[in-house]
């Protein structure tokens, strides 16, 4: 576990809670995530719920800073519909977005708590599916 302290995005927190508080819709879209492109912008989305896996917001949201042009992240945040703030990333998500963008850093905790943590620190010896993909030849 790193011990260092990052900046906290504050903006970013307001980007997902504005779309938590204003597209979210009754099951389907329950979470929204936002996330800072290295460029600087910011990148936002909500979850597709459906009980064959449907994608949490995070996921969602690599899709969409694709589909813009953003496949480099810096930072990432969930919030909850329904005023539940900042949501830590499941365990796939983590997973995920560890293996897209390992630098990544993510907001978590709650109120005047929350703070940024390395993607690493949310997954500790974890397993990086590239360090196990053998050659073709
Ligand atoms: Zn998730």
């Amino acid at each position: 576990m790193t011990t260092q302290t990052h900046h906290v995005d504050h903006e970013l927190i307001q980007a997902a809670a504005h779309v938590a508080r204003t597209r979210c819709r009754g099951d389907n879209h329950t979470m929204a995530a936002a996330a800072r492109a290295r460029d600087g912008r910011i990148v936002t989305a909500v979850n597709a719920y459906h009980f064959t896996g449907g994608p949490c917001a995070e996921l969602v949201l690599i899709g969409a800073a694709a589909a813009q042009g953003a496949y480099d992240l810096d930072t990432v945040v969930a919030v909850g519909d329904r005023d539940r703030g900042v949501v830590p990333p499941c365990g796939r998500c983590r997973q995920v977005l560890l293996d897209y963008f390992p630098a990544l850093k993510v907001i978590v905790g709650e109120g005047d708590r929350v703070r940024t943590v390395p993607i690493t620190d949310l997954l500790p010896e974890s397993y990086v599916w590239a360090d196990h993909q053998l050659d073709a030849e």
